[in-house]
């Protein structure tokens, strides 16, 4: 921290904020060391430190000297939002809702498959973007989560998926006046405690992470791209870009830059065959219709289909948006591009104005894409017994729309 910033705090005879190291990303971490006088190569242990050990505390981080924890203790922290609650579904999925400031919270959902364990984050708290048949939409919007906020949803969810570990790194941290082992190591977090790793590449819990909680994650850039640097940096967490994936309703201008930026695998919430019937249940859609955006998905994809998956969602709502001409429609539509279809049978929530296709319809929309050349799937709903399923996701939204507001004015 500044002299002056530790000025302007004593004259206000209070103590300065500290600093939430939980967000940063490798270049924000160097940048930190550097401008506190330490050498660069300390951002990668504390990295280590906090993503795959799971610290919390700087006096975990037993190969860092005890003068450098303690400075680190008066100006940082390791700041998570709270978990308050959590639920587990029949199927195996678990949702915890995160406490946040201000009244507001977030959810997070963690579906476990046979060979994977996909982790469900949010990025804004609620979304202005109003989508028709989506739960969250109907909360408004209150902010952007903070980068922090959104890696700290994998953070917690690894403690809380792999408490052994913890209990391991617990157990293997030395207490401050001992520092014989890995004494200040300039190489990481590597040894004496290997097997109390929360985050390990070989034995991951969580194997893949999805931007399809509550939020547009591309109307909150910047922290959501740092927080997926923090995914993908072989010193956090260490996912491909295949198992990264954004999923957006399309704002197309943050798709040019996301290629530039942080080019990970892509989910877009189409829903609909023309510009006619998304207008209706995405409104999004009247400022970027269909053509535009994918266009843009060409541009994203352009040259490089095999590191990053492209998915196409498409929700099924019945009498709206699933009939055998949409699905041909669809097909037409979709011909340039080299994607994957998931159909996803719609999850009511109360006072939602659409229902769910029959079953018998999805099968037939399926059958028509799958004989159009597309690889298409029926999505498993997951969680439905705890609201964790596909736009089910609520928290706790104080709304500062103006679109909520006007609601209910009129
Ligand atoms: S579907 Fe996604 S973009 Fe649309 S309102 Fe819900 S959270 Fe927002």
């Amino acid at each position: 921290m500044s002299s002056t910033l530790l000025l302007n705090a004593s004259l206000k005879n209070k103590a300065p904020a500290k600093i939430n190291l939980l967000g940063y990303d490798l270049v924000h971490m160097k940048a930190f060391f550097t401008e506190i006088g330490e050498k660069p190569f300390r951002a990668v242990q504390v990295l280590k430190w906090i993503h795959q050990f799971g610290a919390e505390d700087f006096s975990q981080m037993s190969n860092v000297s005890q003068d450098l924890r303690r400075k680190l203790s008066e100006i940082a922290e390791i700041r998570a939002p709270e978990i308050v609650a959590e639920q587990k579904a029949s199927d195996g999925t678990i949702k915890w809702l995160m406490r946040l400031d201000g009244g507001n919270s977030i959810e997070t959902v963690y579906i476990p498959e046979d060979n994977r364990g996909t982790l469900c984050v949010s990025s804004q708290v609620g979304c202005a973007l109003d989508c028709g048949f989506c739960s969250t939409a109907k909360q408004g919007f209150n902010r952007n989560l903070t980068s922090a906020e959104i890696i700290a949803q994998l953070w917690v969810a690894n403690r809380a998926l792999n408490p052994l570990a913890l209990k391991s790194l617990a157990l293997n941290s030395l207490p401050s006046n001992s520092l014989s082992l890995n004494k200040d190591a300039s190489n990481g977090a590597e040894t004496g405690i290997r097997h109390g790793k929360v985050q390990d590449s070989k034995n991951r819990v969580i194997t893949n992470v999805v931007l399809m909680g509550m939020g547009e994650p591309l109307l909150n850039f910047d922290n959501v791209v740092e927080a997926i640097h923090l995914m993908l940096e072989d010193n956090a967490y260490g996912l491909s870009k295949r198992r990264v994936t954004i999923s957006t309703a399309g704002v197309v201008p943050a798709l040019k830059r996301l290629r530039e930026e942080c080019d990970v695998s892509l989910a877009i919430s189409l829903h609909a065959p023309n510009d006619q019937i998304r207008n209706k249940i995405v409104p999004l859609n009247k400022k970027y219709p269909i053509k535009e955006l994918l266009e843009a998905c060409q541009y994203y994809f352009k040259g490089d289909t095999k590191k990053k998956q492209f998915t196409i969602e498409y929700v099924m709502l019945a009498g709206v948006n699933d009939s055998e001409k949409n699905a041909h429609e669809l097909a037409s539509l979709l011909k340039k591009l080299p994607c994957k279809i998931n159909l996803i049978p719609f999850n009511p929530f109360p006072n939602s104005e659409f229902a769910c296709s029959k079953m018998q319809t999805i099968n037939r929309f399926k059958d028509i894409l799958y004989k159009a050349g597309y690889v298409t799937v029926i999505r498993k709903t997951r969680g439905e017994d705890i609201d964790a399923a596909c736009g089910q996701l609520a928290g706790k939204v104080k709304d500062k729309s103006r679109r909520i507001k006007v609601a209910n004015t009129e």
